[in-house]
């Protein structure tokens, strides 16, 4: 266990490249096999405690989005005596953990991203693709490209910050050893995202904590294997415990418990909120006060100037709203359009939502799968109908849905004559992208709309030419997202490009990825070592003469 005489340095990462998928490429190839070879399995998923496959008996099924009546995974659920046997393991792993030297520790994680860009990438993608219902390409971009990001970055991130030391003197030595948190931290990931799924867990234990991990249900499969790729690089058992299992039973349980130092959740608002309660109502119970890291919703607007292209405007709003079926906490889902561009736009944008094919993501030529399932799909239905049935509404594209077979939405435009209709300002998490048509010269206040709309603050962008109009939305929505883009789509942020997370009713913006929400997983101890103690306790100035 004691470090060797040597130090060892991260050059800044590249980004991981996606692979195109073009007819007649390798990866496709490879890709459709494995679809085929894991839609016709079953598999059984245990949870992992303590580095040990624990079977509860207790079930429950991941289902494809896009044909439900396919099971491709049963997985076990942790109850209480399981959670209390993964706090158990989290906190015997802990002192070896920690004391493990960092180049041997960050080496697991840089393991795992060599085999999840290697010869684990089809099999992540293709569990992705039939569990949680994405395209190739959506699947390729965040379960493999960004995971391997998220794991390149942080090992990188951190050590810079474990360089980061004060300044000594000839007698007096000074150090700052980065120390993990006190007691055990609680990852809980949603269902949109594997890679968030890869990070939420493996940030706090590159910095030396022990986790508990409770992934969302319907991701369970993709989030098993990389469970299983860290175990395979070397990641000691107890390092990371796997317990899926139902969230707000498992939530509330673990959050009592008087070891946990930190949360680190990406999900909805109200689910964050809940949490943050809770561990407010049990403050007195705790070792130490628990840090608190929650990613969640957005109600992502773009705003469009007069003076922006149509071709771009169409684009953005097309792919920003309705990729991955608008199941991005990034996704489009407002958007304020100039009466003059909107006469140009109006026929084409519609043209461009009806063509959009929606189908199984088995099939490459779909650009829309299903939605995640049958809560996803009630929910986003009724705001459809919602809109069908108002005055202040109108469909103007899609509104249609069918869950027969798959949880199937039509890609859908509403257009409302009323800024603050409900669909306006609440996140609907589905294909739904609603307009407000403002009159040219209400750009301004517009943009002071457009800030007061929504509680959240995630991603939004500006679209147009005009300098001086950018200028002002920069300045007059500087608050309304923390992931701000000009003249593109508000979604897919790239780690080390544009470190993601808003604030507001969106998150405590610690920006995944990156440098700051690696600080939160460390609590620094300084250690000054004097070389010449002092020998008397008088001080100078004591003496009057
Ligand atoms: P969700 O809030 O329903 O679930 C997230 C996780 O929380 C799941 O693992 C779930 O089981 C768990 N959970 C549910 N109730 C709990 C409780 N009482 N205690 C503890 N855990 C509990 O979210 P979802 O449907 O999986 O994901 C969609 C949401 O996530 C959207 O609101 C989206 O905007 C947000 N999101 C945000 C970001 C971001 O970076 N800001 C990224 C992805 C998703």
């Amino acid at each position: 266990m004691l470090p060797k005489n040597s130090g060892f340095e991260f050059v800044r990462p590249v980004n991981e490249a996606p692979l195109s998928y073009a007819p007649g490429s390798s990866e496709k190839k490879e890709i459709k096999a494995k679809l085929k070879e894991f839609s016709s399995e079953v598999a059984e998923i245990p949870l992992i405690i303590g580095g040990r496959a624990v079977k509860t008996g207790n079930m429950a099924e991941v289902r494809m989005p896009h044909n439900h009546s396919r099971v491709i995974a049963r997985f076990h659920k942790a109850g209480k005596t399981e959670i209390n046997q993964a706090v158990e393991a989290s906190l015997a792993a802990k002192h070896d953990w920690e004391r493990m030297p960092w180049d041997k520790r960050s080496i697991i994680f840089r393991k795992a991203a060599s085999k999840i860009a290697g010869p684990y990438r089809a099999t992540i993608n293709a569990v992705t693709m039939l569990g949680q219902g994405k395209d190739v390409f959506q699947s390729e971009i965040e379960a493999v490209c960004e995971l391997v990001d998220f794991f390149h970055f942080n090992t990188y991130y951190l050590n810079e910050i474990y360089k980061d030391q004060p300044q000594s003197l000839r007698d007096i030595i000074n150090q700052v050893e980065y120390r993990p948190l006190e007691g055990f931290v609680f990852a809980v990931s949603p269902f949109n995202f594997t890679a968030i799924g890869g990070n939420l867990p493996t940030a706090p234990a590159m910095a030396g904590n022990t986790v508990l991990w409770k992934p969302a249900s319907t991701a369970v499969y993709s989030n098993y294997l990389i469970m299983k790729i860290l175990e395979e690089c070397g990641l000691p058992p107890g390092v990371i415990n796997f317990v899926p299992g139902s969230g707000s039973e498992i939530g509330d349980y673990v959050i009592e418990n008087p070891h946990l130092a930190g949360i680190h959740f990406t999900g909805s608002s109200e689910v964050f909120r809940n949490m943050w309660q809770k561990v407010g109502q049990n403050i007195g119970n705790y070792k130490t006060y628990p840090r608190l890291v929650g990613e969640t919703g957005g109600k992502d607007f773009v705003v469009v100037h007069p003076t922006a292209e149509k071709e771009e405007v169409i684009t953005a709003l097309v792919r920003g709203a309705f990729e991955y079926q608008g199941q991005k906490c990034s996704a489009a889902s407002r958007a304020y359009l100039p009466e003059s561009l909107w006469k140009d736009i109006k026929d084409d944008l519609i043209a461009a939502t009806e063509k959009l094919k929606i189908g199984d993501i088995e099939d490459f030529t779909n650009f829309l799968g299903a939605v995640i399932d049958r809560d996803a799909f009630d929910k986003i239905v009724s705001y459809i109908d919602y809109a069908k049935n108002s005055k202040e509404a109108q469909i103007i594209a899609g509104g249609k849905y069918d869950d027969s077979r798959g949880y199937f939405i039509w890609p859908t435009l509403i257009l409302t004559t009323d800024p603050e209709f409900k669909t306006m300002e609440e996140e609907i998490f589905g294909p739904v992208l609603t307009i407000y048509v403002y009159a040219d010269n209400e750009y301004d206040q517009v943009l002071h709309l457009c800030n007061q709309t929504s509680p959240y603050g995630l991603t939004g962008s500006i679209m147009g030419k005009d300098r001086d109009a950018l200028l002002k939305a920069e300045d007059i929505l500087t608050h309304a997202a923390g992931n701000f883009y000009i003249n593109d789509k508000p979604t897919a942020a790239v780690v080390g490009q544009q470190p993601f997370g808003g604030s507001r009713a969106s998150g405590t913006n610690d920006k995944a990825g990156s440098l700051w929400n690696m600080i939160r997983w460390i609590s620094p101890r300084s250690i000054k070592e004097n070389l010449i103690p002092p020998r008397s306790y008088q001080y100078p100035h004591l003496d009057e003469k």
